[in-house]
């Protein structure tokens, strides 16, 4: 087994997972991992999230930040990492910015940085598919682009989460080459990190985020790969993993990133 770090995983205290931050360290501990960021959702804006389920609520450092300082204090040589799961708002880039200050000053030590509103359309909701029957694709993915690489050049993410989300149900343009190669272009210029996500395996597209040709070119480029499971409940911690290992060695990477606080990075190898 490698020495991996699961660098995106989530817990029920954002209102649609399962598991509480206890079960799922203890996961993390249960896959033999050297390492894991939790990345909880920040508090989106109330008119995004009016039913509560897409993102914690509350004061993110005494409900959050305060319980995984004692976790880690508990389990003594626990290399945890508390991060956070933020949403870049196309319509509110003050917000977005305001959103992430306010975490890192209550003790949020990494960020990572997702799209998943476009004008207010949660485009990867399942509860929301029926809305991609009135969009043609391209245009969806022109969108969605345009919004990451903004975000990737913000400078406010250590890593852009789950980089072609927009595939989720299987929509894919036909010029998709173009906007990967774009996209990497970005990340490598922002020294920005990327995750590969194993979630993908799960959903309807039934492979990892990013396409493999993405991956490709984030290695020829340099950009710096974290792995990360989108993990829900305790069960998906490390999420098979290993194929992703297989993956990332076949496409040439040889090492991936563990971000820590104050934008440190540990490198481990595949
Ligand atoms: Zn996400
Ligand atoms: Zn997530």
């Amino acid at each position: 087994m490698h020495a991996l770090a699961d660098c995106h995983i989530h817990s029920e205290l954002c209102g649609h997972a399962k598991g509480t931050p206890d079960e799922m360290v203890q996961a993390i501990v249960d896959a033999g991992l050297f390492g894991a960021v939790m990345t909880e959702h920040l508090p989106l804006k109330p008119e995004l999230d009016p039913d509560g389920v897409y993102s914690m609520r509350g004061d993110i450092d005494l409900l959050y930040v305060a319980e995984l300082r004692d976790i880690r204090f508990d389990w003594d040589g626990l290399n945890l990492v508390i991060g956070a799961e933020a949403d870049w708002i196309s319509t509110d880039v003050a917000w977005t910015h305001e959103s992430v200050r306010n975490a890192r000053e209550k003790g949020i030590e990494v960020v990572l940085g997702s799209v998943h509103f476009l004008d207010g359309w949660a485009f990867d909701d399942p509860a929301q598919i029926e809305i991609w029957e009135s969009k043609v694709v391209e245009e969806v993915w022109d969108h969605y682009f345009t919004e990451w690489c903004k975000a990737a050049q913000s400078g406010l993410f250590d890593v852009m989460a789950h980089p072609d989300l927009v595939r989720k149900f299987g929509h894919v343009t036909r010029n998709a080459d173009e906007y990967y190669d774009e996209a990497s272009r970005v990340a490598a210029g922002a020294g920005v990190l990327c995750e590969v996500s194993t979630a993908g395996l799960r959903k309807p597209v039934g492979q990892l985020y990013p396409d493999s040709l993405m991956i490709e070119l984030l290695i020829q480029r340099g950009v710096g790969l974290t792995m990360g499971s989108d993990a829900h409940a305790p069960e998906e911690v490390a999420y098979r993993f290993d194929e992703c290992v297989k993956v990332l060695y076949g496409l040439g990477a040889r090492q991936v990133a563990y971000p820590q606080r104050e934008r440190r990075v540990t490198w481990l190898e595949l």
